[in-house]
């Protein structure tokens, strides 16, 4: 049994118009096409945006580099630049509704959660407006009576921000204030399923006193603006969050003229349970993991690696929670879990269900479609008996799908836990300082929770190790991504050369 929530119709539900924003002003695409975007939840259309090609990226791009190579931006000073975006945090906050509803909507995401991300986006809005103001490099007095070096930061140029679907306004906001604060410019395309709160954030941006050209925000689908945005000359630096497919096509790209690339791709994260842990506390941390954004989140915790002791018990209290679950209507605000994102998407969750079924794994909770007579909507899923040789144990399945694997030696978790690909995130739950430390320090992930799970903060820097990406978003090195180093060395008094006697 899953509580479920039916969505209501949308009777009073206006259809949003987007255009793009290049160069300061909204603008219909080269070609007249549009993209419609359809509610996951209700199946109907909520939003039409400009279908972009290959020559708005062109445009946006041009109008980015002007902005760049002879516009007010990269010149102000650091306190102006900060001074736009706690503006720009403060206009987010004043449309967190609207924002939220778009998310929601185009999502299929809780409309409680949403509101979460948009308070936390604000956050890193202030938080990279801080940043602007404390970029710096570094002076070298030390290096003899004759030199002098200087090293600087500087901005790094046109930035490429590509971003998907599963958390539309969070990730933008983990990008595009850290891009600014350091002085680039940037030409941004979110998903051509989500586009909506990117578009409107353009609006805020020009509100808040960003000059023309310095953002642009396209929409249309990846083959047609995003292919452009990673391979044009006139780009310095791409920074993408999505497939780890996707982010190898990009870095491909992207080195044709050798750019820098951040890529924050998939994950397969495990969470290592030993018999000594606080096991209410880890059921509940292993719901939430599993089940938030519908498991559509790159790092869910999808992979739960129980000491064979306690596994079957702590199966049972899981999928006892799970039953809790409040799954379907985005809009009410008791929904815990939304629609997945697209009729397609579902049947490649289901595929994988099925598959793991064949191979062997235990359909311990849920594993069906609900039917609501509208939207796609997914029971919360478990799978028991999984094996780490397994397609479901070793790939980003992107539902609400949980696989438990058992251990019975610190060794064999940690082991279990490292025979992927991926490497974005991890959790460990024992009682014991050593055991968290030990599983701390041996997992290959850029972030490892220790007795809780998905939480951050706007200080802690984000991403992942092998195929899970390259570079870190957030923290205070956030900014710095976005700038070439640049030494200054410099000579004093009279200079005495490789011919002229020293
Ligand atoms: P993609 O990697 O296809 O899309 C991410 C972004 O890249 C979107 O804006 C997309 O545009 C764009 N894009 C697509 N093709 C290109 C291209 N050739 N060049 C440049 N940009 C491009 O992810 P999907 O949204 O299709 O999801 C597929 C799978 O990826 C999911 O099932 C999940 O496993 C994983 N994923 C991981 C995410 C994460 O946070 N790590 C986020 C999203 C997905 P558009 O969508 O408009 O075509």
């Amino acid at each position: 049994m899953t509580v479920l929530v039916k969505p209501q119709k949308l009777d009073d539900l206006k259809v949003r118009e987007f255009r793009m924003l290049i160069d300061g002003k909204w603008v219909e695409g080269v070609e007249t096409g549009t993209i419609e975007r359809i509610a996951p939840s209700h199946g109907v259309t909520v939003s039409r945006y400009a279908a972009g090609t290959k020559d708005d990226a062109n445009r946006a791009i041009a109008a980015a580099r002007n902005a760049f190579d002879n516009g007010p931006w990269p010149r102000m000073t650091a306190s102006e630049r900060s001074g736009i975006l706690l503006k720009a945090a403060d206009l987010i906050s004043a449309r967190a509704d609207e924002l939220a509803h778009l998310d929601a909507i185009e999502a299929g995401k809780p409309i409680t959660q949403v509101r979460g991300e948009i308070a936390g986006a604000v956050d890193i809005w202030r938080y990279a407006a801080a940043l602007a103001r404390d970029l710096h490099g570094e002076s070298y007095n030390t290096l003899g009576e004759g030199t002098m070096g200087v090293v600087l930061r500087e901005a790094i140029g046109v930035v490429s921000i590509i971003t998907p679907w599963n958390f539309p306004f969070l990730i933008v906001s983990q990008k595009l204030p850290f891009a600014l604060a350091a002085g680039c410019t940037a030409v941004v395309k979110p998903s051509e399923l989500t586009s909506g709160s990117t578009l409107v954030l353009g609006e805020i941006l020009i509100e808040a006193g960003v000059p023309a050209g310095v953002v642009n925000i396209l929409a249309g689908t990846g083959a047609d603006v995003g292919a452009p945005m990673t391979s044009h000359p006139d780009v310095d630096m791409i920074s993408f969050t999505g497939s780890t497919q996707i982010g190898r096509l990009t870095m491909a790209n992207a080195a044709q003229t050798l750019k820098k690339v951040s890529l924050e791709l998939g994950g397969k994260n495990p969470q290592i349970v030993f018999p000594d842990a606080n096991l209410e506390e880890f059921v509940d941390a292993a719901v939430f993991g599993a089940y938030f954004n519908a498991g559509e989140c790159c790092n869910a915790g999808s992979r739960l690696i129980l000491h064979r002791d306690i596994a079957s018990d702590v199966t049972a209290r899981i999928a006892a929670l799970s039953e809790k679950v409040k799954v379907g209507d985005p809009l009410d605000p008791t929904t815990q879990v939304g629609a997945i994102i697209t009729p397609q998407h579902l049947k490649k969750i289901q595929g994988y269900v099925s598959g793991a079924a064949q191979d062997g794994a235990t359909v311990a909770h849920g594993g069906s479609q609900i039917d609501f007579g509208m939207g796609q909507f997914m029971t919360p899923t478990i799978l028991s008996g999984v094996k780490p040789e397994m397609a479901v144990a070793r790939e980003e399945v992107f539902g609400p799908v949980l696989s438990v694997l058992t251990f019975e030696t610190t060794e064999e978790a940690i082991r279990i836990a490292n025979s992927i690909d991926y490497g974005l995130s991890a959790g460990v739950w024992s009682s014991d300082f050593d055991t968290c430390m030990t599983i701390g320090r041996k997992v290959r992930a850029g972030t490892v929770w220790m007795n809780t799970f998905m939480d951050g903060a706007s200080e802690l820097p984000f991403g992942g190790y092998q195929q899970s990406g390259l570079g870190r978003e957030l923290g205070r090195h956030a900014v710095e991504d976005y700038t070439e180093t640049k030494t200054l060395n410099m000579h004093i008094g009279r200079r005495t050369g490789w011919w002229m006697p020293r």
